[in-house]
């Protein structure tokens, strides 16, 4: 419908300009074709343009540098250049990239320092007949040389220098040399203090150096030395030697003790003089020295006996104890039980020492429930030690001391009973008189040693209590020997003629 509207529409137009007159529809034709034509025109134009623009865009020439753009250069070091490449492309005449040379304007002084541009620049030339085109591209590198190290600065050192204390220093001279700026000695600055010299220079790149020289001051005067304590020492055998001490002086380093040295040395197992030498020098290597002498004396004896005695054991710790005793000669009483480590009972034997009865069951309730258990325990432990030494002993200390009173939980008077009994048999038994706390209060090698030596004090007869079965106690044992040796102490193992050493009944 609407397309038979439109057709009818424009057949009714062109009935309306044929009716016009002829010479009115001729200019009316003109004018309609100047519009097509200048409408062609500025097409044409606007193409024409366009494709110069395209055409002029794609051709370019572009340059790349090798390496950055920014260089810094060590002084000394040779400049060579990364160098540069360049390309020229274009859209239709020149699709692959064509390869163009690259000129380098500019040059890098490594001999000086600077900082230097190199210019690199590409060119191509375009030959289109009617139009002749250069391309061009640059691009820039900066280099920078610089300096970075300090000047040398040397001290020169007479041998035979010397400054007297208290005067003023003779310069023995200098040197400071660059590497870029060369001999700067004339640039050094000196700062002259509290004994020494303190030497500055800078090169013109800003990089600085300095030296501390240390005044020598002549000095002919030796040190003093101060032995502290006399000059000829005596200590007995076995004591402790402790060093008296000592002291140094000198005009110019003021307290030099420290620099002291002490040579030879103090053995006090061995009867015999020593001598020790001391020996300090000063910083002008005036050096002193002096002895001491130190005479080990053998001990006379001061007829007090010491019975070192150890219960409870053998254990894992006897053989060190052992070897102790075995280092001084000395020997001591062993009231053994029945442990795993009984093996060492003929050893101990053989070496001296007593190896006597304390209990096999070492149980209060077992072996004081009544008399035939008491001594049936007892045989077990005389039988077993029979056993490992091939003797018989008669030798006891009872579980807990005779004194004890934990017997009474078990039978009412039965140490008084078996004190009594155990003499008539044949049999003797041996409490203490020092007790040395290791079952007790002391958990240390040095309280056992403490409660040991205070205990000892004064007496003619000790007779110690120990127990193998505490290392800390074993431990105590070399310090006890060598404090009792010293003093001049016998120690002796307990055996039948032993003085007595028994408690006061409690039970
Ligand atoms: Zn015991």
């Amino acid at each position: 419908m609407k397309q038979l509207a439109g057709k009818k529409g424009k057949r009714k137009e062109e009935d309306w300009i044929e009716d016009l007159p002829p010479m009115y529809l001729e200019r009316r034709k003109q004018r309609k074709r100047k519009k097509l034509l200048r409408g062609l025109l500025r097409a044409a134009v606007f193409v024409a343009v366009l494709a110069a623009v395209w055409f002029w865009n794609g051709f370019a020439v572009d340059i790349r540098l090798a390496g950055d753009s920014e260089v810094t250069l060590e002084y000394g070091e040779d400049y060579t250049d990364p160098g540069a490449q360049a390309r020229f492309s274009g859209n239709l005449l020149q699709r692959t990239p064509l390869e163009v040379a690259v000129d380098v304007n500019g040059v890098v002084d490594t001999a000086h320092l600077g900082t230097y541009t190199l210019t690199y620049t590409a060119r191509h030339k375009l030959d289109l007949r009617i139009l002749k085109l250069t391309f061009t591209d640059t691009a820039t590198r900066t280099v920078h040389v610089v300096d970075t190290q300090p000047p040398l600065l040397q001290l020169i050192t007479k041998p035979d220098h010397s400054t007297p204390p208290g005067q003023a220093y003779e310069e023995e001279g200098f040197t400071a040399v660059d590497n870029y700026d060369g001999d700067i000695t004339h640039l050094v600055e000196r700062v002259e203090k509290e004994g020494t010299v303190l030497y500055k220079v800078t090169d013109s790149s800003g990089n600085a150096n300095e030296i501390l020289r240390q005044i020598r001051y002549s000095d002919l005067v030796t040190p003093e030395l101060t032995l502290l304590g006399d000059a000829h020492v005596r200590i007995p055998q076995w004591g402790s030697y402790t060093e008296p001490g000592f002291s140094a002086v000198d005009n110019v380093d003021g307290d030099i003790t420290g620099r002291v040295t002490v040579s030879g040395s103090v053995n006090t197992d061995v009867v015999g003089t020593y001598l020790l030498e001391y020996s300090v020098a000063d910083s002008y290597n005036n050096t002193v020295t002096a002895t001491r002498t130190v005479t080990v004396e053998k001990v006379t004896p001061n007829g007090k006996v010491i019975y070192l005695t150890f219960d409870d054991g053998p254990s894992a710790h006897t053989q060190r104890l052992l070897d102790i005793l075995n280092k001084y000669n000395v020997k001591a009483t062993f009231f053994v039980v029945k442990t795993g480590y009984l093996h060492l009972l003929s050893g101990m034997a053989a070496a001296g020492h007593t190896v006597a009865i304390h209990s096999a069951s070492h149980q209060y309730a077992r072996v004081y429930s009544s008399e035939d258990a008491f001594f049936t325990d007892l045989r077990e432990m005389q039988s077993i030690i029979r056993n490992y030494t091939g003797k018989t002993v008669t030798l006891l200390r009872f579980p807990g001391g005779s004194s004890n009173t934990i017997s009474r939980n078990y039978s009412n008077g039965i140490m008084t009973r078996l004190t009594t009994r155990i003499k008539q048999m044949g049999y003797r038994y041996f409490d203490w008189n020092v007790d040395s706390q290791d079952a007790g209060n002391a958990t240390s090698a040095a309280d056992v040693y403490n409660n040991v030596v205070n205990g000892i004090g004064n007496r003619n007869v000790s007779v110690v209590l120990q127990h193998d079965t505490e290392g800390f106690s074993v431990e105590a044992v070399d310090s006890i020997i060598r404090w009792g040796l010293s003093k001049g102490y016998t120690f002796l193992p307990l055996n039948a003629g032993s003085p007595a050493c028994e408690h006061k009944v409690a039970n």
